[in-house]
């Protein structure tokens, strides 16, 4: 006979979204069961994330000798003991995995059941023949899997996936990545700076999704880096065993074979749902994830869907925003209403890529006025003595210049994009970030220069010419 258990509210998946409800209801005295079929803290800790941005760490130190010279420094091509690059990324994972553990949701009075979860009814999750969850609310956050495209070959052949590549004890010869999204290319640019030859094949665009100015500086720097990256060849099937692979692009007329030891393939991802039995709970799901309204219910008004499996962005913070917005509904019975119009998200390629609210394109394509802004990182001092003189911000304002979107390519976007996404979700004017006084030598003041871009030419309308006349004349 399995364990009934009554909880509040029960969870299924401990990555970033789980967690973040079972810690704040639990915070709440509310009772909450989180059951996990794999390891605690998901995707982002074990898979994802924290060794992505690891072993990219361990590649920007790997590539610094090549600059150097520039700042005075010489010191010879550096030594790559992979074997202790993938410690270093485990270290980096066991030092983080602490705050996903088991011991500490425990702890903070969390009932952590291990095991995969499916319903068994519209109010019933099972746990194999051991437990019974009947929940007030159930949370959803299954997180997603690597997407396998239907390529000829593939599944006969060895390949890599997010799940499996940081576990590779030795660099690969010629790591062949399939998908030149953001996965792809992070992981494309680290392992050609740990010394791997790289080819990158795309199907369509790469770094879609992004301002397609700002993503080409990305790219210009992975060839600088000599990523090899082919934009718009269609993989047609692949082979291989062992240390060979082989992968067949092309048309109809013209096929090409590219050689390579390994394979990864990035090309997107898959929400997980298939082993959670939605059909006997009433949950609505595409091929993209869980059906959900704006208070991230599913069809099921009892069970809320978070994070990646609920289709939109696919981002940790993306998945933590959710978990607050479910947490203040379920619990507080507060009203709420997701929107991914102030969600920013970084690639963490070397230059950063960084992004919040509407790029030119979406702006364009809604048919609205808008200005655009900008300021390029060679005319900033900080950036001259760091010798990161490459990339610039844009920004989007209306006519008005209300902040409706930012994007900034360079040294340390990912950081910088923090205040644009404060005044893209408060709705700042252009004026705000204009007149914020900034410490100095900063990167930070390449954004206020792109602002006060917006008055430039102002000092010659006769409007403000007259006011400052006005104001010397009162002294
Ligand atoms: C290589 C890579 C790099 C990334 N880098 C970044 C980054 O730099 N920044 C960023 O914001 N995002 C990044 N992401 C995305 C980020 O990892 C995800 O958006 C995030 O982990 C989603 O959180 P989640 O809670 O939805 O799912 P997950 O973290 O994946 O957690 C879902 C959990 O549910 C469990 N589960 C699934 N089905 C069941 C079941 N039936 N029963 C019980 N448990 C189940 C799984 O085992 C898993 O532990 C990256 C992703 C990848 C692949």
């Amino acid at each position: 006979m399995p364990d009934i258990l009554q909880p509040d509210i029960c969870v299924i998946g401990a990555g970033s979204g789980g967690l973040s409800v079972a810690a704040a209801a639990a915070a709440f005295g509310v009772p909450v069961v989180l059951i996990e079929r794999g390891r605690m803290g998901g995707d982002c800790l074990n898979y994802g994330c924290v060794p992505s941005k690891s072993l990219l760490a361990a590649a920007r130190h790997a590539a610094a000798f090549r600059h150097a010279a520039d700042f005075g420094i010489t010191y010879s091509r550096p030594t790559i003991d992979f074997a202790r690059v993938r410690e270093h990324v485990r270290g980096v994972i066991a030092a983080i995995a602490p705050n996903d553990s088991t011991e500490r949701f425990t702890g903070l009075g969390v009932r952590v059941i291990a095991g995969t979860a499916r319903f068994n009814d519209a109010a019933t999750v099972a746990v194999g023949d051991d437990f019974e969850i009947k929940a007030r609310r159930f949370v959803i956050a299954t997180g997603s899997s690597p997407a396998i495209p239907p390529i000829p070959g593939l599944a006969e052949t060895p390949h890599l996936t997010n799940e499996t590549i940081f576990d590779l004890a030795e660099c690969p010869a010629h790591l062949l990545v399939i998908g030149a999204g953001p996965i792809g290319l992070e992981l494309a640019q680290a392992f050609r700076r740990l010394g791997a030859a790289v080819t990158v094949l795309e199907a369509a665009t790469p770094l879609a999704h992004d301002d397609p100015e700002c993503a080409a500086i990305v790219l210009d720097q992975l060839a600088r880096d000599g990523v090899a990256i082919r934009a718009g060849v269609a993989v047609r099937r692949v082979a291989g065993a062992g240390r060979k692979v082989q992968v067949v692009v092309g048309t109809a007329d013209r096929e090409e074979t590219i050689e390579g030891s390994h394979l990864l393939v990035a090309t997107g991802r898959t929400p997980n749902v298939a082993e959670l039995g939605l059909e006997r709970a009433g949950i609505a799901c595409e091929p993209r994830g869980i059906v959900v309204d704006k208070r991230l219910r599913t069809t099921n008004k009892r069970v809320y869907a978070i994070g990646d499996v609920a289709g939109g962005l696919q981002f940790t913070h993306v998945a933590n925003y959710h978990a607050g917005l479910v947490v203040r509904h379920a619990l507080f019975r507060l009203p709420v209403a997701a929107s991914s119009d102030a969600l920013p998200w970084v690639t963490f390629t070397d230059p950063e890529l960084a992004h919040v609210g509407l790029t030119e394109a979406a702006a364009r394509l809604r048919g609205i006025a808008f200005q655009v802004l900008r300021w390029p990182y060679h005319e900033n001092d900080r950036a001259q003595a760091e010798r990161a003189t490459h990339g610039h911000i844009k920004v989007i304002t209306s006519p008005r210049g209300r902040i409706l979107g930012a994007t900034i390519v360079g040294h340390n976007a990912g950081e910088l994009i923090a205040a644009w996404s404060l005044a893209v979700s408060r709705r700042l004017n252009v004026r705000a970030m204009a007149t914020m006084v900034l410490p100095y030598p900063t990167l930070s003041e390449i954004g206020k220069r792109a602002a006060i871009a917006r008055y430039a030419g102002s000092l010659t309308r006769p409007m403000v010419r007259r006011i400052i006349a006005l104001l010397r004349r009162l002294g």
